[in-house]
């Protein structure tokens, strides 16, 4: 791949070539997360703001210079990227502030920002001829490789734990994945994911230790950028669990950047649920991220929930390097951000996908944020994914359907004691 230089471990800084490393650095084993090196001047000769401008092509392949892999790879029939940035006035107005946009990930082919690390994971599998593809996941990353995987007949292989919400479970097995539920935890089950792919030599789409889901996650930024008329925001808000989106969202940023595309680095605002807050509490309290244990993660946003969150080193990058800030927020105050954010933009997000607006709520509340800047709800997954969740909120919420008989007289009763309420 031409457009690369190499891959370069995030604790050492020794570089492989391309074609030399798979996975992670050799001298810091599992841990020794790589990033890819770019060669910007040979991208700048194949794409520009110019070109895109007259490309038809509205996925996250419309970037392909831009992302590790080869020019001639086919990529997967499924339509992933170019997810609508909504303008939200009334959410802005609730809040106090100026330009507030929402970009629906949720409006992904599996529903979840998840497609576009997993469309990047099948064609690098391609390029290996791998017979297997293999994944641990809370369950969007699985839906998303299963979707993925489905739509070019490739076998592949999830493990996720128990818990996961049922919708997200049933894509999987809807989409013809072989499911293996774990008995433990998000962490259990990544474990075991990373031991099996090695004892089988299946290809490894693991968040982090493969890294090239970075670079997938990244073309949500460019999204941004390219939907703003390339004028970056100043903050961009989104939830983190593993890491793996605010890091990719930091990456396309400094690809932007880099290209001279954008004039300046946008805040990331890394959002994490109190009972899940590795990266908020290690930011806070200013703890070595490499020696720092993992923690008994357990949250009603699933997808957020992770006790060692494994791309910990490009998170925290992310947020400081852009003098950005971790926000954590409390499960109730995730279940409301459902229903406000439903109401206010008309965008039904589950629950890891709403904590990015309970941050931004919370952030307001600590005044982190300025009245005039522009600001970017990123809702990483769609309500439908965890309907208990979506059921969780709207009671707090204190809304509940009205049953009636099917005649007049009944509902005549139920509308009287609405009066002004609509
Ligand atoms: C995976 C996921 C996240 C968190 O992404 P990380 O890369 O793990 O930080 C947030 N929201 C949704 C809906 C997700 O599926
Ligand atoms: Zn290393």
């Amino acid at each position: 791949m031409e457009n690369i230089r190499s891959l370069k471990c995030l604790i050492c800084g020794r570089q492989y070539r391309a074609d030399d490393v798979d996975y992670v650095c050799a001298d810091h084993g599992d841990e020794g997360i790589l990033d890819v090196q770019y060669d910007y001047d040979f991208i700048g000769r194949q794409i520009s703001p110019e070109t895109l401008s007259h490309s038809n092509d509205f996925t996250i392949w419309r970037y392909k210079p831009l992302l590790p892999v080869h020019p001639e790879t086919e990529v997967p029939p499924l339509s992933v990227g170019w997810t609508p940035l909504y303008y939200a006035p009334r959410v802005a107005a609730d809040l106090g502030l100026k330009h507030v946009w929402v970009k629906d990930e949720g409006r992904q082919p599996t529903a979840s920002l998840k497609d576009r690390a997993s469309a990047v994971a099948v064609v690098k599998a391609k390029e290996k001829n791998a017979e297997i593809i293999t994944t641990a996941s809370t369950g969007n990353a699985a839906a998303a490789l299963g979707g993925l995987c489905a739509s070019i007949r490739q076998a592949n292989v999830i493990f996720v734990p128990q818990s996961a919400p049922q919708a997200k479970i049933a894509q999987m097995l809807v989409f013809g994945s072989r499911v293996v539920l774990v008995r433990g935890t998000y962490d259990d089950a990544f474990d075991l994911c990373l031991n099996a792919s090695k004892a089988y030599g299946w290809y490894n789409r693991n968040t982090a230790y493969n890294p090239y889901m970075t670079e997938g996650k990244k073309t949500a930024a460019y999204e941004i950028c390219e939907q703003l008329n390339w004028e970056a925001p100043d903050r961009i808000f989104v939830s983190v669990g593993d890491g793996c989106i605010i890091g990719g969202l930091h990456k396309g940023l400094k690809d932007l950047l880099a290209l001279g595309w954008i004039g300046k680095m946008p805040k990331l605002m890394g959002i994490q649920a109190s009972g899940s807050s590795y990266m908020y509490d290690a930011w806070k309290n200013g703890e070595d991220i490499l020696t720092k244990p993992s923690i008994h993660a357990q949250t009603v946003a699933d997808s957020i929930s992770a006790g060692l969150p494994r791309d910990r080193i490009k998170a925290l990058a992310a947020v400081k390097e852009t003098g950005g800030a971790f926000v954590s927020v409390e499960d109730n105050e995730i279940l409301a951000a459902i229903p406000a954010l439903a109401r206010g933009a008309g965008v039904f997000a589950e629950p890891a996908g709403a904590a990015a607006y309970a941050g931004l709520v919370k952030a307001v509340d600590l005044q982190l944020v300025a009245r005039d800047e522009t600001i970017v709800v990123l809702n990483t997954g769609n309500g439908l994914k965890d309907v208990s969740g979506a059921m969780q909120a709207v009671n707090l919420a204190n809304t509940a359907p009205f049953i009636v008989s099917p005649d007049m007289e009944a509902l005549k009763q139920v509308v009287a004691g609405w009066k002004d309420q609509i």
